[in-house]
């Protein structure tokens, strides 16, 4: 029997603002960080669980305090009990009527949650040798079921339907687990894009993108329609017209001023328009979707939860599913989402970059392609080149594409020399502190 002894948790801040990485135009000065959460068992394999959430700064220690308030459903715990029933488990964290009165099911006390269902895994997929793909992959079509909390969801989709989905892909994913350990996932990058970046930076990044690989690449709009029409136009020219260009707002218009704004960046072939208003708003995104057709709306990355993505996907409001590892309920309701997404034959195409969202968040679509959707066809994983060096399984790209990992783990352990070197107040961080104050 193996013992749960702490659960210890960190608050990491990388000084991003200093270079304007990740700028868009609701987000100005980000400063990358991560509400970190580390299980430490009794084992004597030494396996530890490791888990965050990504923020981008102030705040993150309200992060930290959420993660820490669930120390009483897991110090002093079996081990076996908690990783034997993951359904159960996350069950026990959602349904905590007290935890439970912050939410439900939403925001800084869900994402705890998430944090820590994710360390639970990333631990789980250790002891059993394999990368959580791998694991969540040769799981049977009835153990994943288990996994997922149906309440609020059976209007849209029944256990019974989810399990008619996955007994589908059974048969194949021998063949889709090699074909990902030889080819990999597609990927696009945002590298090029950020607002803050002055326009020959744009275009040297834009011209590394294609030679990279990325058959895509996305760039932030919103800020000022002509910067926007502008930048549109030299990213075309500087790609050419067989590479995709997303765009992202960030959250930033109403209806109207979407699908105006919209009219104006038609006409350089738009692949997606990402958040272009509040992330809670199903009605508003279902009518800017009518008014910017055939440009394909797509969102998640601020979505709340699994009930959530339902209502979209019910009312037509998106057309591309973005989920994020550590917005939502950890895994657990990311296979739901995945799941939502089949039954509309929805393509998803994960957020990524910030801290580890890219680690975390590809064994997400890989598992999608071996054992849910059983197809990467219109689907790509977000990429951003930041902040990987600190993780002890850093994702590999080579040729567009993510390279799938063999190592066990969920690929959320962050070298614990960058733990320490950006923990918040120490000499590192409070000079980004300082500089995104100036
Ligand atoms: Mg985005």
């Amino acid at each position: 029997m193996t013992t749960v002894l702490a659960l210890e948790t960190s608050d990491i801040r990388f000084p991003t603002s200093t270079s304007l990485d990740g700028s868009d135009a609701m987000n100005l000065d980000p400063d990358y960080s991560t509400a970190y959460v580390r299980i430490v068992t009794d084992a004597a394999d030494g396996h530890e669980g490791h888990g965050f959430v990504f923020t981008i700064g102030r705040g993150n220690d309200v992060q930290v305090a959420a993660i820490q308030a669930l120390s009483a459903h897991l110090v002093g715990r079996n081990v076996e009990d908690l990783l034997d029933n993951m359904g159960a488990t996350w069950r026990e964290f959602v349904w905590d009527s007290q935890l439970r009165w912050l939410g439900p099911e939403k925001g800084v006390m869900h994402m705890a949650i998430g944090a820590v269902v994710n360390a639970l895994w990333d631990l789980k997929a250790k002891r059993a040798g394999l990368p959580l793909w791998q694991l969540l992959g040769r799981m049977t079509p009835e153990q994943i079921v288990e996994l997922i909390d149906f309440r609020y969801l059976t209007d849209a989709l029944t256990p019974d339907e989810a399990l008619a989905i996955l007994r589908a892909a059974v048969p194949g994913r021998a063949e889709r687990e090699a074909q990902l350990l030889s080819d990999g996932y597609p990927a696009y990058t945002t590298t090029p894009g950020w607002l803050g970046y002055s326009d020959e930076k744009l275009v040297r990044l834009a011209k590394e993108a294609v030679a990279d690989g990325f058959s895509m690449i996305k760039l932030k709009v919103g800020a000022d329609l002509h910067d926007d029409i502008r930048r549109m136009r030299l990213a075309r020219e500087t790609v050419g017209p067989d590479i995709r260009i997303g765009t992202d707002a960030n959250q930033r218009w109403g209806v109207d001023e979407a699908i105006e704004w919209m009219s104006h960046l038609a006409e350089f072939d738009v692949a997606w328009i990402e958040e272009p208003t509040s992330p809670d708003d199903i009605l508003a995104h279902a009518a800017i979707a009518r008014g910017v057709a055939p440009i394909p709306v797509a969102t998640g990355e601020h979505m709340a939860n699994r009930i959530m993505f339902k209502q979209f996907l019910q009312a037509d409001a998106l057309q591309i599913v973005q989920i994020d590892a550590t917005r939502v309920g950890g895994v657990n309701e990311n296979i739901a989402i995945l799941l939502l997404a089949a039954k509309f034959g929805v393509p998803v195409c994960p957020h990524a970059g910030g801290v580890g969202l890219c680690e975390a968040v590809q064994h997400l679509s890989m598992f999608d392609f071996v054992a849910v959707s059983a197809t990467s066809e219109g689907r790509v994983i977000e990429f951003v080149d930041h902040l990987h060096e600190h993780f002890v399984t850093p994702v590999v790209m080579r040729g567009g594409a993510y390279q799938a990992p063999t190592a066990p783990g969920a690929g959320t352990e962050m070298h614990a020399a960058s733990r320490a070197q950006y923990a918040f107040g120490s000499a590192d961080s409070a000079a980004s502190m300082l500089a995104s104050h100036v």
